[in-house]
């Protein structure tokens, strides 16, 4: 299932450095605004244990809600089932950043993806200890996903958001007037902040999606049925608004971030990691989704 895979990466890098139209980089949160919007990288960790890339695929960048994926990981480790009481499973069909579904829904935010949803697991995961303690065990799980200790948090992309996080300020005081925020809104959210400026390059992103492939590749990290529970979060949630085209067209489980990267999981064959920083109107990596169009109809990868 993964002859020819060289040859289409490299097709697609070279079709993706053609495109005109490539998204507007995200600038709400200004560290991230100056990235040049013509770098383009793939790369994909098979289940038999090889790596393939292309493009730029040794230049670091912010992941941002990708972390997102990993945190839910391990809060379910920490936390369990019990975890669903804060927080639902349900497609928000909302932007990622929108506040009007917790009003409706008493502070219990849709789902783990979106900023709401997130910041509740951050504040499950941080559970009264020091952002820092919260913070090293994120990294822990994510370089024994990757398999390498040079994974670290970019400092000022973490103080670039904080200091203009007000929509996030905003939901995170909302969970608190709702009851459903552990911690102090400060902590909780300068720990999720710094956990969004954790930065990869997509082979190291591609190797820490392995946990997610659902064949054992990899370290072990999750067992087999919540991996298959996280890939239906992902395929339902997993790019905000947008969830539903990305499924039409990819038709793989993913979870994007602002910073134009995106893990997509083919289950039993594949983990693959897409990064371009033009985003589109729901936020999204616009040459992101379609290199991923572009390669699942090559290798005639789909869950469907
Ligand atoms: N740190 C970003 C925020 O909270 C993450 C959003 C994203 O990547 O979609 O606004």
């Amino acid at each position: 299932m993964t002859s020819g895979l060289q040859e289409a990466l490299q097709q697609i890098a070279a079709d993706m450095a053609d495109q005109g139209d490539r998204g507007a980089v995200a600038d709400y949160i200004p560290q991230l605004s100056g990235i040049d919007p013509n770098l383009f990288a793939i790369a994909v960790a098979t289940a038999d244990g090889s790596l393939h890339y292309a493009g730029d695929s040794h230049t670091l960048f912010s992941l941002q809600s990708i972390t997102k994926m990993f945190t839910l990981a391990i809060a379910l480790g920490r936390s369990g089932d019990q975890l669903w009481t804060r927080v639902g499973r349900e497609p928000s069909g909302n932007a990622f950043n929108s506040i009007v579904q917790l009003e409706q829904e008493n502070g219990r935010p849709r789902n783990p993806f979106v900023n709401a949803g997130a910041i509740v697991i951050t504040d499950e995961i941080l559970a009264g200890r020091a952002p820092k303690d919260a913070l090293a065990e994120i990294l822990r799980f994510m370089r024994a996903a990757a398999e390498s200790e040079n994974i670290h948090i970019n400092g000022s992309v973490a103080a670039s958001e904080q200091a203009h996080g007000h929509r996030n300020f905003s939901l995170a005081h909302f969970l608190a007037s709702c009851g459903n925020l552990k911690n102090p809104a400060e902590l909780t959210l300068g720990t999720y902040f710094h956990q969004c400026a954790i930065e990869m390059n997509v082979q190291q992103l591609a190797l820490a999606g392995r946990f997610l492939i659902g064949t054992g590749t990899g370290p072990r990290l999750v067992a087999l049925p919540r991996v298959r529970r996280l890939n239906a979060l992902m395929l339902t949630c997993g790019h905000y608004d947008g969830s539903g085209d990305f499924a039409f067209r990819v038709g793989l489980p993913a979870k994007s971030g602002v910073g134009g990267g995106i893990l997509a999981i083919v289950p039993g064959v594949a983990s693959i990691a897409v990064w371009s920083p033009g985003l589109d109107h729901n936020g999204n990596s616009k040459l992101g989704t379609l290199a991923l169009e572009q390669l699942a109809r090559a290798m005639d990868w789909s869950v469907f």
